[in-house]
């Protein structure tokens, strides 16, 4: 029989049957613990009977692991209830060993659900149960540190997801399964030393306004460049997309496909691209008033203070063509109730979002291709992967008592029965490492690898 083939040092291998899909162990502990659970004092126990727990274990050369443990039943002598012995490295609630409990957590973080499942011989709900309790624990592992500037955004997958972001570690601190204003709050109050936050950059969404106010109302709020160009090149899409669908002409469907070549600056076209571009704006009136449009509000942050910025813009409002002020009144609105934020950026360093057009379009693949991808589960995986973690050695601040030398312990050893004054204190610096974030470039250069 082989002895060892659990390779668990407290439980004692009795019999041993192998089938084509499954391992059966019939086994006993050597350690239990006796402590009553009904009355949680008492050790003072005699054996009352024998129960034999079915365990699951981690599988083994492709196959399911199966342990028969036979257990002793208790007795308490004080209170008379029974109980079942408590064995180290096994969950009886799960009726899994420890390791099989850790093991599905780290597969699942890999795999989907089912495979885990199949793999383990456990079905489908334990191995979510299973999940969630083990991305609690990841969850106090890697406590993030609070940034000085934070970013708020996000990410559509499914529906909206607010993210959030240590801008100038250019690390993500967490996604939300949501983007509504409790949700943020909650996220926002619970952040260690949120006082240090100066800055918050975000899109321009209310409810992170309001909550940002109400939680860290020293913090200045900016809307960063990213986001008001961003609006203009939606409408330069709505005007592209209305113009390409109102012919049938060889211009117009190429029109159809051409976010991306619109979606550019005009001096980042190559050659090729200038002529493809060229030729549709000659062709398209509107279209040429809507993208000029577009580039000249990327000018507006060309300039250096905040008056010289609202002169600009309406100088650029102004020049809006009537049959283009439909298309374009989102980015009027946007400015109007957000002026105070957009201008804030011309103050001091420029706060600029963590992300990229690249970056929302590989993470929304990941997305829509993983079938068992859920949110909590890409999220997890985008969160706890430790090879993403971005560390950092951080120095604090930390008050001590003084040290005192040999001779005078003597004497404050002494003074302390007559009280407490003698207690110094100063201040030192103590190093640790913190966690920053997700590390965003090794993320962004991972996730093309993430396929299910
Ligand atoms: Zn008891």
């Amino acid at each position: 029989m082989p002895v060892n083939i659990l390779n668990l040092p407290d439980l004692h291998v009795t019999d041993f049957k192998e089938t084509e899909t499954d391992y059966h162990v019939r086994a006993q502990p050597l350690v239990v613990s006796r402590l009553c659970p009904h009355c949680g004092r008492s050790n003072d126990t005699i054996k009352h009977a024998q129960k034999t727990l079915f365990i699951r274990d981690m599988p083994s050369h492709g196959k399911i692991v199966a342990i028969h443990l036979d257990v002793p039943r208790l007795l308490c002598k004080p209170c008379q209830q029974t109980f079942t012995a408590v064995v180290p490295e096994v969950d009886t609630a799960r009726q899994m060993t420890g390791r099989l409990v850790r093991w599905i957590g780290r597969q699942s973080l890999e795999y989907t659900y089912a495979e885990v499942a199949k793999q383990a011989g456990v079905n489908e709900k334990t191995i979510r149960n299973v999940f969630d309790e083990y991305v609690t624990e990841l969850e106090q592992q890697y406590r993030r540190e609070t940034p000085v500037w934070l970013g708020i955004d996000e990410i559509k997958l499914g529906r909206f997801r607010a993210v959030f972001t240590n801008l100038q570690e250019h690390a993500l601190i967490d996604m939300l399964p949501d983007r509504y204003s409790a949700s943020i709050v909650k996220f926002l109050s619970a952040l260690p030393n949120k006082e240090k936050i100066t800055h918050v950059a975000m899109d321009m969404w209310r409810p992170y306004r309001i909550a940002v106010q109400c939680v860290l109302p020293e913090a200045k709020i900016v809307v960063d460049k990213f986001h008001v160009v961003s609006k203009a090149n939606a409408s330069l899409d709505a005007v592209r997309r209305s113009v390409g669908k109102s012919g049938q002409g060889k211009y117009e469907k190429g029109l159809k496909h051409a976010h991306k070549l619109f979606a550019k600056r005009q001096a980042d076209l190559n050659d090729e691209q200038h002529l493809t571009v060229s030729g549709w704006l000659n062709n398209f009136p509107l279209l040429a008033g809507a993208y000029d449009l577009k580039e000249r509000l990327y000018q507006i942050y060309e300039v250096t203070t905040k008056e010289e910025a609202w002169a600009e813009y309406l100088k650029w409002e102004q020049s809006i063509p009537p049959e283009l002020a439909k298309p374009f009144r989102s980015v009027m609105t946007a400015f109007r109730n957000w002026k105070p934020y957009i201008l804030n950026y011309f103050d001091d360093e420029r706060v600029t979002n963590a992300f990229t057009e690249s970056f929302n379009a590989k993470i929304r693949r990941v997305y829509r291709d993983g079938r068992g991808y859920t949110f909590e589960r890409l999220r997890a995986k985008v969160l706890y992967t430790d090879m993403l973690q971005k560390r950092a050695l951080i120095q604090d601040k930390v008050r001590v008592r003084k040290k005192q030398k040999f001779d005078e312990v003597n004497m404050a050893g002494y003074f302390s029965l007559v009280g407490s004054f003698h207690d110094e204190y100063e201040t030192k610096l103590q190093n640790r490492e913190a966690i920053l974030g997700v590390d965003l470039p090794t993320l962004i250069a991972k996730i093309d690898g993430w396929k299910l």
